[in-house]
């Protein structure tokens, strides 16, 4: 399963960022047409964090608004998925934001004395 394999990644790294303490929450940025379901990420992110210090922390996703620039005209123009055509008809286009997939902070919980 894609997102398991995913939500795996983002614990292994933030667990590592923690260095032992615990984190309240989990700031992860997905790009509309990363492929990536938000909800399935979640899920799974709930059951790989299990026994590591992200156990028990929210997983806030920031969802990223896909755009890409027509290579024929130059336009700039939001799209929804990667088989979105340019209003001058053309489907060759570069990618500018949407694809990304990064754990962007994490919030630790106040350090217990
Ligand atoms: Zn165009």
């Amino acid at each position: 399963m894609h997102e398991l394999s995913i939500a795996q990644g983002i614990v292994t790294v933030v667990d590592e960022a923690a260095r032992g303490r615990r984190i309240a929450c989990v700031n992860v940025e997905i790009g509309a047409v990363s492929g990536v379901a938000p909800d399935a990420i979640a899920f799974s992110f709930d059951l790989v964090a299990e026994g590591t210090c992200a156990e028990g922390a929210r997983l806030n996703i920031i969802e990223i608004p896909a755009t890409a620039r027509c290579e024929d005209c130059g336009l700039e123009f939001p799209i929804t998925d990667l088989f979105t055509a340019c209003s001058c008809g053309s489907f060759r286009k570069t990618l500018l934001r949407g694809g990304e997939l990064n754990v962007r902070s994490i919030e630790l919980e106040p350090q217990e004395r």
